[in-house]
């Protein structure tokens, strides 16, 4: 099983004398970075979750730290923030840490990638950083990156950076997809026992077409156990060629 974090930026934070607070990040018209990124996690996890994938949403009330050990378990980490600047700077990059490994930059590239290609906006390609969030993810995290998906500050409107927080949502699903499958991390959904079911399948469908009687089926479902695995592959064979 692959596990995936996918980290929410800003919001609630506690921090290192333990107090409590609350922060929306960068704004934009309309919306803040926060609400954006809070929508865009659920889409990306319902997506990687139809691949198979574990996904884990953070969005705690916990130091840089605990949020650290929490993605411990985690094989990829995705920190998913917006950018802004001057309200007139456009584009989309990812970041990775200042001392990150050849497999961050490969996990941030398979994104960046994805999301030039949903979102249209400049390719500012892939960055490195002296970011608190990632210098606190474990080495036993696979590959970890910080997307910063499009500019919200430089948005027209709110309606433009919902449109844009759903597209970016799934293509960060992409990316992350499409690394884990070039580094054979991709969850399998087929069963082991494929061939098996297959077979069994094919054996009641034959019943299906003549009769669709289900004492058939059963009596199918009864014979099919009594034959040897050879005799089940060589009916499949015959039946195939007609
Ligand atoms: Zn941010």
């Amino acid at each position: 099983m692959t596990r995936v974090m996918l980290e929410v930026g800003h919001g609630p934070y506690r921090d290192r004398t333990g107090a409590t607070g609350f922060e929306e990040g960068a704004s934009g018209p309309g919306t803040t970075e926060y609400k954006q990124v809070k929508q865009m996690a659920p889409i990306a996890a319902a997506q990687l979750r139809e691949l198979g994938y574990e996904v884990e949403i953070s969005d705690p009330v916990d130091t840089l730290v605990a949020i650290g050990q929490k993605a411990a378990g985690s094989d990829l980490f995705v920190s998913l923030h917006l950018n802004a600047f001057n309200r007139s700077a456009q584009g989309t990059e990812v970041l990775v840490h200042r001392n990150g490994t050849q497999e961050d930059v490969e996990l941030a590239q398979y994104i960046q990638n994805s999301l030039v290609a949903a979102l249209g906006l400049a390719n500012r390609g892939v960055k490195r950083q002296g970011l608190a969030v990632l210098s606190g993810v474990p080495l036993t995290v696979r590959a970890a990156c910080l997307t910063e998906s499009y500019f919200i500050d430089a948005v027209p409107n709110a309606a433009t950076a919902e449109r844009y927080t759903e597209l970016a949502g799934r293509a960060i699903a992409e990316g992350i997809d499409k690394y884990a499958a070039a580094n054979g991390i991709k969850p399998q959904l087929a069963p082991v026992n494929k061939s098996k079911e297959v077979m069994e399948l094919e054996l009641v469908n034959v019943a299906k077409y003549y009769s669709a009687l289900p004492h058939q089926i059963a009596a199918l479902n009864w014979l099919q156990d009594q034959l040897s695995p050879q005799v089940k592959e060589e009916f499949t064979r015959r039946w195939r060629n007609g």
